[in-house]
């Protein structure tokens, strides 16, 4: 495995949500656990988290390795490895979450620094209803993180299971 933190800290991109104050996904995502998730796995061009309030079972993000904002910033195979590791990720979380449909998602609005979202939808999600993470709250617990990688569901707890 391999270490290449090349995001360094201090990055300022001038974007949302980093004006002026750095960029805190170059501050934290490589540490096992931050304030939002954990860190399953390193890849060579990014870090697989599992977030603490997924929202969806199997909610899984890939965050580059080294800041950028936009995806045109990437040279040719930063792009394509993103993508790749994107893909290679997904197969998984398929074969354990088995949704009707992964879905990839690029947003950048809370903090504008490359991550994509793996999103598995059930059958019981309505294809025309808008996404809204904050609409509930399902915590990881903790010390489930390692079974939760290999069992559908395990690991997760809504607000409401208490
Ligand atoms: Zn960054």
């Amino acid at each position: 495995m391999q270490s290449s933190r090349a995001s360094g800290t201090g990055v300022q991109c001038g974007k949302i949500g980093c004006a002026g104050d750095g960029c805190v996904m170059c501050e934290d995502v490589h540490l096992p656990e931050n304030e939002h998730s954990f860190l399953v796995s390193e890849l060579e061009q990014t870090y697989v988290r599992f977030p603490r309030n997924p929202y969806v079972s199997g909610l899984t993000i890939l965050v580059l390795k080294r800041h950028a904002s936009e995806l045109y910033e990437l040279s040719s195979d930063e792009l394509a490895g993103f993508w790749q590791e994107t893909s290679v990720v997904a197969e998984p979380l398929n074969e354990i979450y088995a949704p009707a449909k992964m879905n990839y998602m690029v947003f950048g609005n809370h903090c504008p620094h490359i991550h994509s979202h793996l999103f598995p939808v059930t059958y019981d999600h309505d294809p025309l209803q808008p996404i809204n993470m904050q609409e509930q709250e399902v915590f990881l617990e903790e010390m489930s993180i390692g079974r939760s990688s290999r069992t559908s569901g395990a690991g997760y707890r809504t607000r409401n299971d208490g």
